[in-house]
This record gives C-alpha cells, structure tokens and sequence, in this order.
C-alpha cells in the first residue's frame, strides 16, 4: 500500500506519482497568481503566531484563495500523500488547510485505520 492509497479519501483520486505530475497542478489558482511579491500561501510569522486571531488573520486570504480553487481536495490528499513521511516538513497553505490542520488530519486517519486494524484481528 502507497501513502497515498492510504490517505485518500475514498472520492479522490491521488495518482501514483502525485504533485511530481504536473498536468493537474497546472488548475491550481496559486499556479496562476499575479500579484507578487504577495504569497498568501505562505504567511507571515503571524501564521504560527498563539494568538489565534493573528493567526486566522494571517491564513485567511490563502484559505479563501484554495476554497475557490477546482483541485481543492486533489491538493488536499496528495499533500497529505506526500507529507506522510515521519521527517516530512509540513508548509504553507495546501488544500485549503494550513500546516497544523494537515498533521491533523493525517493524525485522525492514522489512528482511525488503527482502531480498524485492532477491530479487524479480534
Ligand atoms: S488548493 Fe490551494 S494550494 Fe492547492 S492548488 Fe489550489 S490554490 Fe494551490
């Protein structure tokens, strides 16, 4: 089993390979963004700042910017896929979820396949 059969939900496709395939990250809104140097994608120190209204502030744009997006969750899961690996370093907006939202995620799904492990071999 891939990592990313294991993330998937089960209405997305995250094809082998993932965002190393450019053909459908070409959708992706950030892909087409103008308005450099502005990056809302990856925010300032405000984003893992423990205010948690700072840190809203500093996430809303790019979160409004991926819910507007037409590969939102393909995005999702295949960074999800690819952050999988225990060293991975989680970053920036994917999907419409920032950082700490992915791990989790990953963190929910990881412990739900476990408890259907355990209910599997009793
Ligand atoms: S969901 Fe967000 S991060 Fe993913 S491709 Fe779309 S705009 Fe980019």
């Amino acid at each position: 089993m891939t990592p990313a059969r294991f993330h998937a939900a089960p209405d997305v496709v995250v094809r082998e390979g993932g965002s190393d395939r450019p053909d459908w990250r070409r959708e992706g809104v950030c892909v087409t963004w103008t308005a450099w140097p502005a990056d809302p994608w990856y925010p300032d120190e405000n984003a893992t700042s423990t205010d948690p209204v700072k840190r809203a502030a500093a996430w809303a744009k790019g979160r409004e910017l991926c819910a507007s997006c037409p590969i939102t969750k393909l995005c999702l899961e295949d960074n999800l896929a690819h952050e999988s690996g225990a060293t991975y370093y989680r970053h920036g907006m994917r999907g419409g979820k920032t950082p700490l939202e992915r791990a989790r995620i990953a963190e929910s799904r990881r412990r739900k396949a476990q408890r259907a492990r355990k209910a599997a071999t009793t």
